[in-house]
């Protein structure tokens, strides 16, 4: 019989766990396959590990956990996980049940006819979610598309099912700024995404701000393009060439018609100021991307583990 591997982020699930858990037991019990939970707690400042201790008691033989010695983030989390994984088979999915478990099933399925060596999912709505921040990501997706040579599926979710295969490509990339949407696209393989609608947390509150969502992204950009390096360069050439023909053109002027004094300070002011800021914009562009080269040198470790099971 397969091992299905299902990997497990908590970030402060307390009142998820105890839901998630016998849900996902419940269907995982009709797929014919060895199942092994990696539940990482992320530094829950509640009482998730309390959580995943009992959980752990109930079934020693299949139920594993790791605890952080503090917050690292999901991305963390899911990179701890795939590296404890032994399974065939690889899931990684949410603990507030917002990735429903029944698609495991199809998930299953689908990979078992050899045809797909990875199975996603993706959101086809997002009821429930503010306007603004749905439209922010719908535009995520787009500009990141346009700029980005490895193309995100809009919606997409980190719920999946992968090939050992799959999963031995993604743990061979050890960059220390982790995105993983970007990441599972990058590896290739057959990949078939599975659509549902949006479903809320069962428990409990996301800790998403705008801002941090906002961060997210431009970090995802960062990691997987490099158009923002590309377009500061244009700039640059663009204006140096503006104003190469703008010195000819003034100096000609001068010779032909003196009289034309060179007059309008506030013009000129305006001039030095837009070529000043963006000059500021090109180098605090150019410093992301310095400022992940310097993180990534650094070779910090991804994540610390307090203890596990
Ligand atoms: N999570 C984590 N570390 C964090 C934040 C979140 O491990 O710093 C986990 C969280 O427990 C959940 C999953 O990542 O299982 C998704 O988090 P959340 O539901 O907050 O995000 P959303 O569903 O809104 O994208
Ligand atoms: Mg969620």
């Amino acid at each position: 019989m397969k091992k299905l591997s299902i990997i497990i982020p908590c970030y402060n699930e307390q009142e998820s766990l105890p839901l998630f858990y016998p849900a996902v037991k419940k269907i995982v019990k009709k797929i014919p396959v060895e199942p092994e939970y990696i539940f990482v707690n992320d530094g829950s400042s509640d009482d998730t590990l309390k959580e995943l201790k009992k959980i752990q008691q109930e079934d020693k033989e299949h139920v594993h956990y790791i605890s952080f010695s503090r917050n690292f983030g999901k991305e963390a989390a899911l990179y701890a996980g795939l590296q404890a994984a032994t399974g065939d088979l690889v899931v990684v999915m949410d603990a507030d049940l917002q990735d429903p478990p029944e698609l495991l099933i199809e998930m299953y399925y689908l990979i078992k006819t050899g045809e797909w060596d990875m199975v996603g999912c993706r959101r086809v709505d997002r009821n429930g979610e503010s306007k603004l921040k749905s439209w922010l990501s719908n535009m995520f997706y787009k500009v990141a598309n346009k700029i980005s040579e490895t193309k995100l599926v809009p919606g997409v979710r980190d719920y999946r099912m992968m090939t050992r295969q799959v999963v031995d490509a993604v743990l061979s990339m050890s960059e220390y700024s982790r995105f993983s949407k970007g990441i599972f696209s990058w590896v290739g393989f057959n990949t078939k995404y599975l659509s549902y609608s949006n479903v809320q947390r069962v428990a409990g509150k996301s800790d998403w701000t705008i801002w941090q969502l906002f961060k997210y992204a431009m970090d995802g950009i960062s990691d997987f393009s490099q158009a923002p390096l590309n377009i500061t360069l244009w700039l640059g050439f663009v204006s140096f060439i503006v104003s190469f023909f703008a010195i000819i053109f003034i100096v000609v002027r001068h010779w032909i018609f003196p009289q034309y004094a060179i007059n309008g300070w506030s013009s000129l002011v305006c001039i030095i100021l837009l070529i000043g800021g963006l000059q500021l914009l090109c180098i605090g562009l150019v410093g992301r991307y310095i400022g992940r080269i310097y993180l990534q040198v650094k070779r910090r470790p991804i994540y610390i583990i307090k203890e596990k099971k």
